[in-house]
């Protein structure tokens, strides 16, 4: 039976599956901290703003996949945080995700970028092996500060790399445009990673013609042994035109198609989990950013269940 409550007065869950269910195998949290955002402040109601969004698809049977995420997922709502220092969330985060983790495929729903290493540090352990990685950036997020400070939202994958996180050959990054030095520009290729700029994929959106990026990710990633990867999408790698509502928006994006179909045509690969982060509802307008973060993640537990 359809009920017919009025979306945004009921429950404020991801495609507003049931709270707190400890037995459902695929799980969101939001982790509503934003401490680390370098130019407009408001990632921190990301996580509410994506749900909402969600709301749209939560009957809905997926149309490439045919699966319906909604049935075998819940929400564990949003992580109790500090609202202190950097250091002090993400201990407290990493513990909580490595909670998590025993008992649910977890997608985060952001927050800034710098949430993602603390993220990378529960999976490594939970999984005792360290992970290929697939990062949707305008940014390269390798910066070896954070204006100063030892760490931030646009240093973790520096950092990722450092601590042996990832695989360095199975780093994979999409849709990288911003300034910034060639030195953290090109730190993913010059440690045996690929970086695919947004100018790279100019003018290819199909599946086919992005296939040269498809069988890119998928030869590093059995060259590497077939690692879980972790998926981590930084909403900005959109252009503005499709995600005016981020922190740092950088003309010249990938479109909603762009990303779609690489999701969809690695939705086999053995993912270890997601993050989409850095959607700053206070910029958006018509829901536009929140709509394709939901849809994002949407796609992205519809291709799991399609693994069968
Ligand atoms: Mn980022
Ligand atoms: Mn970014």
């Amino acid at each position: 039976m359809a009920d017919h409550e009025f979306a945004f007065l009921s429950q404020n869950t991801f495609l507003k599956a049931p709270a707190f269910d400890g037995a459902r195998p695929y799980a969101v949290a939001g982790v509503a901290w934003d401490g680390c955002v370098t130019n407009r402040p408001g990632a921190r109601f990301g996580p509410d703003a994506i749900r909402r969004s969600s709301h749209m698809l939560c009957d809905g049977t997926h149309p490439v996949f045919d699966t319906v995420a909604l049935d075998h997922l819940t929400d564990l709502g949003d992580l109790a945080l500090p609202n202190t220092s950097l250091e002090a969330m993400r201990a407290i985060l990493q513990a909580q995700a490595s909670l998590m983790l025993k008992r649910h495929h977890m997608v985060w729903l952001g927050g800034d970028h710098s949430i993602t290493l603390p993220l990378l540090r529960a999976l490594k352990a939970h999984h005792g092996r360290p992970l290929a990685l697939l990062h949707f950036d305008a940014h390269c997020d390798t910066w070896v500060d954070h204006f100063g400070e030892p760490s931030g939202h646009g240093t973790w994958t520096y950092e990722a790399l450092q601590e042996g996180l990832v695989v360095p050959e199975a780093t994979v990054q999409i849709g990288i445009r911003s300034s910034g030095v060639r030195e953290a520009r090109e730190y993913v290729n010059d440690v045996g990673g690929r970086v695919f700029t947004a100018r790279e994929l100019r003018g290819c959106e199909s599946p086919s013609q992005l296939g040269f990026v498809i069988d890119e990710i998928r030869r590093r990633h059995a060259a590497a042994g077939a690692p879980p990867i972790y998926l981590t999408l930084d909403i900005d790698c959109l252009d503005p035109a499709f995600a005016p509502g981020t922190g740092t928006p950088e003309p010249g994006g990938l479109s909603s198609n762009q990303v779609l179909s690489l999701l969809e045509s690695l939705h086999d690969l053995p993912w270890a989990g997601m993050d989409c982060v850095e959607v700053s509802p206070p910029y958006d307008h018509a829901e536009l950013t929140s709509s394709a973060a939901a849809t994002f993640v949407w796609t992205y537990l519809s291709g799991l269940l399609a693994q069968g």
